[in-house]
């Protein structure tokens, strides 16, 4: 059984995978990671398809789930393709906007809510999951949980904050989620969440809640699985066995720990880049420019899923020792700035016939950048974060004429939809919650 203890602990105090999935958070407010990360199985290599990789893979982090039942949760969850495309330039990019909500934030969303799902029918319990979103988190959470057996949704969005494309995604009637429009900012809905998860008059009224939010350990769980299945894939595809530059669009840097797992339990990477937009916290700090945990205010980005000004994995990240070069892997930060990804959306459709979404420009970029500074040239792994049909209004200012079509996103028009609008006030979400 792979135990897992808070960043913040200093003794020798574990918790179990069910404590970490159903609280989220330590008690002493650190966030969790595994005592020990489990080597990869022999063979690994030869899974034929993304669930059978999965399911070898997970037995090592989760040894107490059957083999059959985490087989049936892996088949369900990664029920999409995960597909490697190669550009010019030896560089690879890995699809992973497949999923129902067409960004990466599936794999976790999905995983964990069929996870936390059998581990509650098991003890005959019934949650509702709340969460505060700005975006892409918030489909992904009220898709993953929606019509499982054990768990209710509530999902809390900034009214008129979001784009039109993503409160089509947020507001989809799905069975078992609510979707709550809060006249105010998203920080307002991370109040509202907060506030109700330590509610002293819900508890009393038998109201069981948790959170779904991107610190959780299990949705990384899953999200090293695609930088295993990406070495797979590129080891078919190349001649050489070069470690690879795997450059990661990053915001709450959730998606780079992920891969730093996968590195430590044996998965060969050359060097991590992290990929940010101008909310460069992370960069700056590999720099040596500024402190640990001195953190900035957020700054807005056409990158928006990754306006993150504090991310919460930097206390992860700092737990494994990642400061620039010591780690096991080396990480290097890049800042890539709006019209630099605007103009690296343009060059890439002109180069390689190719659309990208603002995210994964931001990360193609950074892959630019550094070889230029490096003059290196390993092969470059791009992770492809979202569809680039979800930001037609970038799309369109990059490439004036040009339009990203998705059939699943256009297959939302005209869906049924539902969403209720509340107040800032916990009393409002109270209300809902207990009706
Ligand atoms: C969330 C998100 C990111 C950033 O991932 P982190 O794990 O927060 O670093 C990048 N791209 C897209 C499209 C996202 O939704």
């Amino acid at each position: 059984m792979t135990l897992y203890r808070s960043t913040r602990a200093t003794g020798n105090a574990t918790t179990t995978f069910s404590e970490a999935l159903f609280s989220g958070l330590a008690p002493d407010g650190g966030l969790y990671l595994p005592l020990e990360v489990p080597p990869l199985p022999a063979g690994w290599q030869d899974a034929e398809t993304f669930p059978q990789l999965a399911r070898e893979v997970l037995a090592g982090w989760l040894p107490d789930l059957e083999s059959d039942l985490l087989e049936g949760l892996c088949g369900a969850a990664f029920d999409f393709p995960v597909p490697l495309l190669q550009l010019s330039g030896d560089r690879f990019v890995l699809e992973l906007f497949h999923g129902p909500t067409l960004a990466f934030k599936d794999f976790g969303a999905r995983f964990m809510a069929r996870v936390m799902d059998e581990l509650l029918s098991r003890s005959g319990q019934r949650l509702t999951v709340l969460v505060a979103t700005s975006g892409d988190t918030g489909s992904a959470v009220a898709d993953g949980f929606s019509g499982l057996d054990n768990l209710d949704v509530v999902l809390l969005y900034p009214y008129g904050r979001v784009s039109a494309v993503q409160e089509q995604q947020l507001i989809l009637e799905r069975p078992g989620v609510t979707a709550l429009a809060v006249e105010g900012t998203f920080d307002d809905c991370q109040r509202l969440v907060k506030g109700a998860l330590l509610d002293p008059e819900l508890a009393a009224a038998g109201v069981n809640l948790t959170t779904a939010n991107s610190i959780n350990i299990a949705r990384l769980l899953p999200q090293q699985l695609y930088y295993l299945w990406a070495l797979k894939l590129l080891a078919q595809q190349t001649e050489t066995d070069a470690a690879p530059l795997v450059s990661v669009p990053s915001g709450n840097l959730g998606n780079l720990t992920a891969g730093l797992l996968a590195a430590q339990s044996g998965a060969r990477i050359g060097q991590f880049l992290a990929a940010h937009n101008e909310n460069d916290y992370f960069p700056r700090f590999l720099a040596g420019e500024v402190a640990a945990f001195d953190f900035s205010a957020t700054v807005p980005t056409l990158s928006n899923a990754m306006d993150v000004g504090a991310p919460s994995n930097f206390e992860r990240l700092h737990a494994l020792g990642v400061t620039g070069s010591t780690g096991s892997v080396p990480v290097s930060g890049i800042r890539v700035s709006d019209e630099a990804t605007l103009a690296r959306i343009a060059r890439t459709w002109q180069e390689d016939s190719y659309l990208v979404c603002p995210h994964t420009a931001v990360a193609l970029e950074a892959v630019s950048s550094w070889r230029e500074q490096q003059h290196e040239r390993s092969p470059a792994l791009i992770l492809a974060t979202a569809h680039p049909a979800k930001f037609p209004d970038t799309i369109a200012r990059a490439l004036p004429g040009v339009t990203a079509h998705s059939e699943a996103l256009a297959a939302l028009v005209g869906q049924p939809v539902r969403m209720q609008r509340i107040g800032p006030h916990l009393t409002e979400l109270r209300a809902v919650l207990q009706s």
